[in-house]
């Protein structure tokens, strides 16, 4: 499998230097040359097969010669070493927990994947020293730093935006050390993914360190999060119904992945793009006007995301046909005040905690339920974070306190170690003189 860049202005790649890129020469995103299609033996063995198995089908064939099959069989099951569990919440409506990981979101699997790969393709090439810059809206950063902790050869540099993350999320970002670096930005998130963006076209940079993407922007962190969607249809409570998923979207990389898993053939009926008050993609849904405004800081902190990156490769999905997208995505936004009416309904009606996310989700569900008929549909939103990366927000709503997690027990403890940035030729400078 060959990757090629979607502005069309860079040669082809084949997948492990497409993932040590990151972005294109031409600072477009790499998209494979043809989509695979899934056959309908493979589709109906789904039921019987391990999580390991349905993650090896699923992304076999965009790896290409790059890794062998023993290679990529070993990534995988060093990367998906915990549950996905699907609670079943309503008669129509169960929740896909993707947060049991080291840091506690779905944000893991591809960080772990994309570590892994990196660490093959380096100790294929004896490669230079690798230096991973990435943005930061909350989640990734966590995950990138967990994945690439003490990775050999390889330095992660994290931009995050300035009080704009939740405590739990900072402390697993600024607090390891060693080959992990956090700079805090004065600025949004869309702010550091611009600074990112810029660096890595900037050749007096790029000529002197080997600077690579960990933002789903990267193809193994993208790819690697379909295997939630073969997961979800592998445990979906009802088989008899359609299956539709609601996934809570701010870079839209999740919802790429489950679209790309769909369009080869996994029977997932629909999907809904659920947002915050960053509504940019459900407004052009409903208009065909793709307008993003500057970003709007919410509780679901981690989807606070104008301009999506992730978005044009869904409409390469589609050819760049709206009317075939919107005939399978719908996309609804909410406010705070929505999100934390379904925090408290669904822990009243259902015993469910979820998270500012999760919640979006589920309310992405329950709009898209009074379009069609509930009842011969199952309903899965993707609960993408354990309510404690977000405890003020989910203790205040609910009147209750949450336990603490093993994985972040000992964290919260320890103290914050980052650097302060004001602009790019702050970073610059820091890159160029570490
Ligand atoms: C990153 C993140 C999202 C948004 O995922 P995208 O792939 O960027 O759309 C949603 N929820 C949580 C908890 C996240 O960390």
């Amino acid at each position: 499998m060959n990757y090629s860049s979607l502005n069309y202005n860079s040669s082809t790649v084949s997948f492990l230097e497409a993932v040590k890129k990151g972005l294109a020469t031409d600072r477009g995103l790499y998209f494979p040359e043809k989509l695979p299609t899934l056959s309908a033996e493979f589709i109906s063995q789904i039921s019987s097969m391990s999580n390991h198995e349905l993650a090896f089908h699923a992304i076999h064939p965009f790896i290409g010669e790059d890794l062998t099959e023993k290679e990529l069989k070993t990534i995988i099951e060093d990367t998906l070493r915990f549950e996905f569990p699907v609670v079943p919440l309503t008669n129509s409506i169960a929740s896909l927990e993707l947060f049991h990981g080291p840091t506690l979101a779905f944000k893991d699997v591809g960080a772990r994947f994309m570590a892994r790969c990196l660490a093959y393709a380096n100790q294929k090439e004896k490669g230079e020293k690798l230096t991973i810059l990435v943005a930061t809206s909350g989640d990734t950063g966590g995950a990138v730093a967990d994945g690439f902790y003490e990775a050999e050869g390889i330095d992660v540099v994290i931009l995050y935006p300035k009080g704009k993350v939740s405590e739990v999320q900072e402390k697993q970002l600024t607090t390891l050390g060693k080959n992990i670096t956090a700079l805090e930005v004065a600025g949004s998130f869309d702010d550091c993914q611009d600074m990112v963006k810029t660096a890595f076209i900037d050749v007096e940079l790029t000529q002197h360190i080997n600077l690579t993407s960990a933002n789903s922007i990267n193809i193994a962190r993208w790819l690697a999060q379909m295997f939630y969607y073969f997961i979800a249809y592998k445990n979906r409570p009802h088989p008899e119904k359609e299956l539709v998923i609601s996934v809570p979207s701010g870079n839209f990389g999740n919802l790429c992945a489950g679209i790309m898993a769909q369009q080869m053939g996994l029977p997932i009926k629909h999907f809904i793009a659920s947002t915050n008050s960053n509504a940019t993609i459900p407004n052009y849904l409903e208009t065909g006007n793709y307008e993003p405004q500057q970003s709007i800081p919410t509780i679901s902190n981690a989807m606070d995301v104008s301009d999506p990156s992730n978005f044009i490769r869904i409409q390469k999905i589609f050819n760049n046909d709206f009317y075939k997208l919107k005939k399978f995505v719908s996309s609804y936004s909410f406010s705070d005040t929505k999100t934390k009416k379904a925090l408290r309904e669904l822990y009243k009606n259902t015993h469910y905690i979820a998270d500012p996310h999760g919640a979006v989700g589920y309310l992405g569900l329950q709009e898209y339920f009074k379009e069609v008929d509930e009842t011969n549909h199952q309903g899965i939103f993707l609960e993408t974070a354990h309510p404690i990366k977000f405890a003020p927000t989910v203790e205040g709503t609910l009147k209750l306190k949450l336990d603490l997690p093993s994985q972040i027990e000992d964290l919260m403890k320890k103290p914050k170690l980052s650097i302060p940035l004001e602009d790019y030729k702050a970073l610059k400078k820091f890159l160029l003189e570490r």
